[in-house]
């Protein structure tokens, strides 16, 4: 983000409106994981009315680090709908956080999030304050696993 000290780029907000395009549910270089933590496993089992075990078996795999990753055989997310998430109300946080990601922070991975994402620079600035909140919620629930 930014070093101790230094006021990150992002201090006065970052414009940003999700535009439904759904290019963030496809896999490309480093942006190729969703990760799935316990709780979102329970939300989405439930949602799919299946046992949260059962969920995990069928529809995730483990990394080597221990974190579990909804398995897409395809670069498209395999809950992506045409442009539309079909577990959209118990997305997981991966997906309810982007693109404020602690790693998309940097200046320079956000003008590489700018070329595929047409939410940059739409909308309403998304204040500092809010943008700080959503990185601790991301970084909790990684945290927690
Ligand atoms: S779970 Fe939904 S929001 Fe998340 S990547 Fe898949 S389709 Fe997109």
């Amino acid at each position: 983000m930014s070093r101790p000290g230094r006021k990150a780029w992002w201090q006065e907000g970052i414009r940003f409106e999700c535009q439904g395009s759904g290019r963030c549910c496809v896999s490309r270089d480093s942006y190729g994981y969703v990760y799935v933590t316990l709780a979102d496993r329970r939300r989405l089992a439930a949602q799919l009315q299946l046992p949260t075990g059962q969920f995990t078996r069928r529809y995730c795999l483990k990394a080597d680090d221990g974190q579990f990753y909804l398995d897409s055989p395809e670069p498209e997310c395999r809950f992506l709908d045409g442009t539309q998430c079909s577990v959209y109300e118990a997305r997981p946080i991966q997906c309810r956080t982007w693109p404020f990601w602690p790693e998309n922070m940097k200046a320079k991975a956000w003008t590489a999030i700018a070329e595929f994402c047409p939410g940059v620079g739409q909308g309403d600035i998304v204040p500092a304050e809010q943008i700080v909140k959503i990185l601790r919620e991301q970084r909790r629930a990684t945290e927690e696993g």
